[in-house]
Order: structure tokens, then C-alpha cells, then sequence
């Protein structure tokens, strides 16, 4: 056994130079340049008619087709990693008769949507392709193309011939419970009514696109568009190909998140200029990228890709492992700041706690050398090195997006407080005119944040014509964080902010969550039971574990630099019903366990059955 020791991770933690009160001085002042009063406003897409345009698809056309009037089995909201799993898991129960619906022109959710350019998974592929065992495929890389993990997807689709009966580019308008029916009644836009026994919520976490509400940015004269609905035909090119229309383009990148990064260097391959508005560094460590080594595939052993996503779920959970297979920045500086060594029994709180800012300290100290040592233009290099502890924003991994900034055709827009406004001609940072024509809004998603009754987009009405919205309008109220009373035969998919857990590797989860759905159902009809609800006691049981397990670490987290994170800069506000199944994140092997010995004991406890 080789317990990991955290510290491996950092790059040598300089921590002899750390003094404590200089750097969380340091923090807080970068803190206040962004907390800007309404810095996460976001457009509302469904009633302004100006921007609504920014979630057409622009991948697949829209056919016309006429309205489905059907009865089902099942209908699974949402055809991403989660959705699709669902329906192999519902396959294998012997239920054929689901249908799949979804916004999107086709299968791969996310993958779908997100066609950047150099878009990538930096989670490792191994893990985070699902069902490769079953599918007898290897990534082509350590880490795979947003095209290589959409293929996939749709390989699993034709597999299990899950598209046969799905509604694509159809969104959900409302689902109502039929007490007397005891159905489902599904409606949407294509004015489709679908009846069905069960209804699963799979509709992802990162699907509803979040557009800022800079002013000014209707008047813009150029081109723009969000980064998860990148436009080819404007851009040329497309996904894993090079852009041929940006040759006489100066295009704006707005956000340097996760996505904003990727796609900044094939942009400055293909534009004339490319201008990066930065707001928040992102903290972004080594990829190390690689073609998979043609012998790993010899050496794998029936199993291995659920015992490697078990490994890599440990590291992050600082459980001690023999190998840390995954071996990348994840396992490295993610899990040693979030899991420091334990206290030791002479030590007082306060030098653990410092011993711990020291380890983080020392991660932050050799990301902000990494940004010296790749970026030659010092001023540059100050603006992009991230001054805030490492958990405060999901950090990023990349090897050529600092070195972008090297060429003479890519400038840093550093604007803390965001951008004054946008004219016809382009953003405004500081007085500034910045004259562009296209911008790119590479402003992210409605993530953990937003609650699962939003994140469906539309009305879940239950029992008695109450909504999901208004039984969780205090807050999350479930059992396992998939099941709410008042909604008799729905699954929620485990997700953040509903009382699951939260997994780095989503596919780990999204596993879980599909064999618990395919399971809970295969019971059910065993059972002879029509209709499923969860308990009063049992829903109650389940909250108070929530809210008893929730660590109130707003003291620390406001100290962050705002993002979704620390709830943009009132981490206070955060609601102990919408936490997780054990601290922080959650335990999800504890979970996984519970969940398991449930489904194994066959009782279907906590559920009332008719
Ligand atoms: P994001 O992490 O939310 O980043 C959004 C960016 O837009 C941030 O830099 C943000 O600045 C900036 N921004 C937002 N509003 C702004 C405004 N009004 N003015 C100026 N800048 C503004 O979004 P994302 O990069 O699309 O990533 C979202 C999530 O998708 C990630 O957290 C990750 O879970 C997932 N993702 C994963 C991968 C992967 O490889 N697995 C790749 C891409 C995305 P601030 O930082 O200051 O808020």
C-alpha cells in the first residue's frame, strides 16, 4: 500500500516563502476586483426573443414531422452519456419500450452541443467514455476529442439501437402526473403528448447555455455566438478540422473557463487576431496529452474499466491505493488539497488548517511558475497567474493555450470587473473600443447551481397539480437524491445539488445512477407494482442526512474569487438541503453501497407501492 502523501502532487511547495497573511491578502484584494454587483446575471433565453436565437442547433437541420400521440414504458428526458445509459440499462431489464427526447438534432448530449474547436474531455478517456469493455473500443488518446467520445456515443446508441423510437430536436414542455391513469403524460413542442408508466430525468448538468447580459450586446454589428453552438458555416472548418473563413477575422473569446481555453489556440492558428477577454484566471496545470501506448489494450483484465474508474474515485477521496492509475493533475493536486494528511494529535486546529492553506498555497505557487515559465511577455504573465486557492474554481489542464499568448496574433483583455459594454463595434474594457467581428461567448452553463426543476426546463407537475418547483422551493427534499415524493414513477438522474453526490469522472455517476433506474424498475414489474412513491418518513430520513452531513465552509469559501463554486460570492446563501451525500462532495462509494444493498435486499424500502 503507498497511502498517496498530498504533496507529491504540487510541484515542490515552496513553503519556506509562504506567509499566510500576505497571500490570503493577496486573495481577498483579487477577490474584490470581481465581486462586481450583478457579475452572474444571465439573459433569459425563453423570454428574450433577441437572443433566442443563440440556442438554435446549428448541426443538424430541423425536419418537420408530424405529432406523436403514444403510449410508452418509459420516457428518458435527455439522449447525453446519462440518457443513453438508461436505455441499455432499461434493455437489459427487458423494458424495450422507452423513448428518448431531446433538444438536440441526435444522441451525446453535451457531445452533441459541444463541437468547439479543440474540445476535449480532460477527464481521462478510459473512465469517462462509458461501456468500453461492452463496446470493445480503446481511445485513440489519453484524453479524448469532443468527436471521438460524440462517435462513441452514437456507437452505443446504434448498439442497443436505443434512437429507434426517439424524439430529437423536440424539448419537453410539461410532464403531468394522471392519478387516475397512473401515467406520465409528457407534452412538447412538436406537439407530441406521450403517455408513459415512468419518466427519468437525464437532462445533464451542463445544458442550458448562460449567456451575460453585458450591456449593449444586441447592437453588435459582427458575428457571435455561443461556444455550444459554434458555427462552422461563419468560422469555416469544422470539428477537428481547421477554420479557412477566419484568415481576414478578428474574433473576440469571451471566458476562460474550461471551454474558453480549448479553443483559443486552434482559433489563433486560424484568425488574423484573436482577442481573450479574461475576467478570472483559470488555474490551469499540465495535460500531458498522449496517443494511447498500442500495448494497453494487451493488459487489460475483464473489469478493468470499473475498477479504474474505482481508482480514480479513491485518489480523489484520499483512500490509500496501490497505483494511482489515472496519475494526472486530478490525482495529483485536486485530491491533495482536498484531501490533506490527517491531523496530527499534538497539533493544534489552527496549524492543521495552516498546514493545509500551505499545501494548497504551494499548488497555486507552481501554477503561477507555469504561467512564467510558458507566457514570454511579463505584463501578460502577471494578468494570467491565478491568485486564489485551488478548489475556489474548477480547475483547468492544458498545454498550449498559455503558450497561445506568445504569438503575436493573440492579446489578453484583462478585465477583472468585466467588460463595460458592447457597441457595434465590438467590447469596451476600461474606455477601450476593441474593434472585432465575431464574438465568441464562451460564458458557460447552468451548472451546479441551478436546480433540477430549472435544468429540465419545463413544469414537473405531480400529485395533486403541485410542481416540482414549488415542493422544492425551500429547498431539495428526496430519497437518494433520484426519487421525490409527490412524483410517483420519476427518477432524477444523480446530480449536483440534489442531494447525491458529486463525482469529477460524471460518467462514474451517470453509471450508478442508470443501473439503479434499470434495477429499482425490473423490481417494480417483479413485483407486480403500477406505481411507486416515495414515503413521507423515508423522504424526511433521507433530508436530515443531507442537512446533517452539510459542512458550513462559507467562512473559507468567501474568501474565494467569486464563481459558481462559492455561490459568486455569497457562499453563505448556499442551502444545506441541496447539499451532498456525505461532506463536501459527497462519499460516493458509501453511496454507492447504500444504493446497492437497497437494490440487493429487494424490498424497495421507503417506497410505497400500489
Ligand atoms: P465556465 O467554467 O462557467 O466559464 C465561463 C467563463 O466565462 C469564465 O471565465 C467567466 O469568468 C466568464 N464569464 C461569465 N460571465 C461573464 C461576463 N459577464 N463577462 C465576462 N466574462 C464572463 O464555463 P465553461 O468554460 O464553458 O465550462 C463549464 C463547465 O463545463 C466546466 O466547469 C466543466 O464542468 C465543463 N467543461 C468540461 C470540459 C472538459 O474538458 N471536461 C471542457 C469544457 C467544459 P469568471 O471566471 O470570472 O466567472
Amino acid at each position: 500500500m503507498t497511502g498517496r502523501e498530498p504533496e507529491e502532487g504540487a510541484a515542490a511547495a515552496p513553503t519556506d516563502e509562504f506567509d499566510p497573511e500576505a497571500v490570503r491578502a493577496r486573495y481577498l484584494a483579487e477577490r474584490d476586483k470581481r465581486l462586481v454587483e450583478g457579475r452572474a446575471d444571465i439573459r433569459d433565453l425563453d423570454h428574450d426573443d433577441r437572443f433566442a436565437r443563440y440556442r438554435d442547433d446549428p448541426f443538424t437541420p430541423l425536419q418537420d414531422r408530424d405529432p406523436v400521440v403514444d403510449d410508452t414504458d418509459v420516457v428518458i428526458l435527455g439522449g447525453g452519456i446519462a440518457g443513453l445509459l438508461v436505455g441499455v440499462e432499461l434493455r437489459r431489464a427487458g423494458i424495450d419500450r422507452f423513448r428518448i427526447v431531446d433538444r438536440a438534432g441526435g444522441v451525446g448530449g453535451t457531445w452533441y452541443w459541444n463541437r468547439y474547436p479543440g474540445v476535449m474531455c480532460d477527464v481521462e478517456s478510459y473512465i469517462y467514455l462509458p461501456l468500453l469493455e461492452e463496446m470493445g473500443y480503446v481511445p485513440t488518446r489519453r484524453y479524448a476529442s469532443g468527436e471521438e467520445i460524440l462517435a462513441h456515443l452514437q456507437a452505443v446508441a446504434d448498439r442497443h439501437d436505443l434512437a429507434r423510437d426517439a424524439l430529437f430536436h423536440t424539448g419537453v414542455t410539461r410532464a403531468t402526473w394522471d392519478e387516475e391513469r397512473q401515467r406520465w403524460l409528457v407534452e412538447t413542442d412538436r406537439g407530441d403528448r406521450i403517455s408513459s408508466r415512468y419518466y427519468v430525468l437525464a437532462a445533464g448538468i451542463l445544458n442550458l447555455l448562460k449567456l451575460p447580459t453585458i450591456d449593449g450586446m444586441e447592437d453588435f454589428a459582427g458575428h457571435s455566438f455561443h461556444s455550444a453552438r459554434w458555427d462552422y458555416d461563419y468560422t469555416g472548418g469544422g470539428p477537428g478540422r481547421p477554420m479557412t473563413e477566419l484568415g481576414d477575422r478578428t474574433v473576440a473569446v469571451l471566458g476562460t473557463g474550461a471551454t474558453g481555453i480549448q479553443c483559443v489556440e486552434p482559433l489563433a492558428e486560424a484568425a488574423r487576431q484573436v482577442l481573450v477577454f479574461q475576467r478570472t484566471p483559470s488555474a490551469i496545470g499540465e495535460r500531458g496529452n498522449r496517443s494511447t501506448d498500442p500495448s494497453f489494450a494487451e493488459h487489460l483484465e475483464p473489469g478493468w474499466q470499473a475498477r479504474r474508474m474505482d481508482n480514480f474515485q479513491a485518489v480523489m477521496l484520499g483512500r490509500p491505493v496501490d497505483e494511482d492509475l489515472t496519475d494526472d493533475g486530478w490525482t495529483h493536486d485536486y485530491a491533495a488539497v482536498q484531501n490533506p494528511p490527517r491531523k496530527a494529535p499534538d497539533e493544534s486546529f489552527a496549524d492543521y488548517l495552516r498546514r493545509a492553506e500551505a499545501i494548497d498555497y504551494g499548488i497555486m505557487e507552481a501554477h503561477r511558475r507555469r504561467v512564467e515559465e510558458l507566457v514570454a511577455d511579463p505584463g501578460t504573465a502577471e494578468h494570467l497567474k491565478p491568485w486564489y486557492r485551488y478548489l475556489c474554481k474548477r480547475p483547468c489542464f492544458h498545454d498550449e493555450y498559455l503558450t497561445a499568448f506568445n504569438r503575436p496574433n493573440v492579446t489578453l483583455v484583462d478585465c477583472p470587473g468585466g467588460i463595460d459594454r458592447i457597441t457595434a463595434r465590438g467590447p469596451v474594457v476600461d474606455g477601450h473600443q476593441y474593434d472585432v467581428d465575431c464574438i465568441v461567448y464562451a460564458t458557460g452553463f447552468e451548472a451546479e447551481l441551478t436546480p433540477l426543476y430549472r435544468r429540465v426546463g419545463h413544469p414537473i407537475v405531480g400529485v395533486d397539480g403541485v410542481t416540482l418547483a414549488e415542493r422544492w422551493a425551500d429547498g431539495a427534499a428526496s430519497l437518494f437524491g433520484m426519487m421525490v415524493r409527490g412524483c410517483p414513477n420519476l427518477f432524477a438522474m444523480p446530480a449536483p445539488g440534489q442531494q447525491a453526490v458529486v463525482t469529477v469522472n460524471y460518467t462514474q455517476l451517470a453509471v450508478l445512477g442508470a443501473e439503479f433506474v434499470g434495477r429499482t424498475i425490473a423490481t417494480l414489474v417483479e413485483r407486480g407494482a403500477r406505481v411507486f412513491e416515495v414515503s413521507a418518513e423515508a423522504e424526511q430520513d433521507w433530508t436530515d442526512r443531507i442537512v446533517g452531513s452539510f459542512v458550513d465552509a462559507s467562512s473559507v469559501m468567501a474568501a474565494c474569487t467569486p464563481s459558481r463554486i462559492n455561490n459568486e460570492g455569497r457562499p453563505e446563501l448556499l442551502n444545506p438541503r441541496n447539499g451532498n451525500f456525505g461532506r463536501g462532495l459527497g462519499d460516493y462509494f458509501a453511496y454507492r453501497d447504500l444504493l446497492r444493498a437497497w437494490l440487493d435486499a429487494g424490498h424497495l424500502d421507503g417506497l410505497e407501492l400500489r
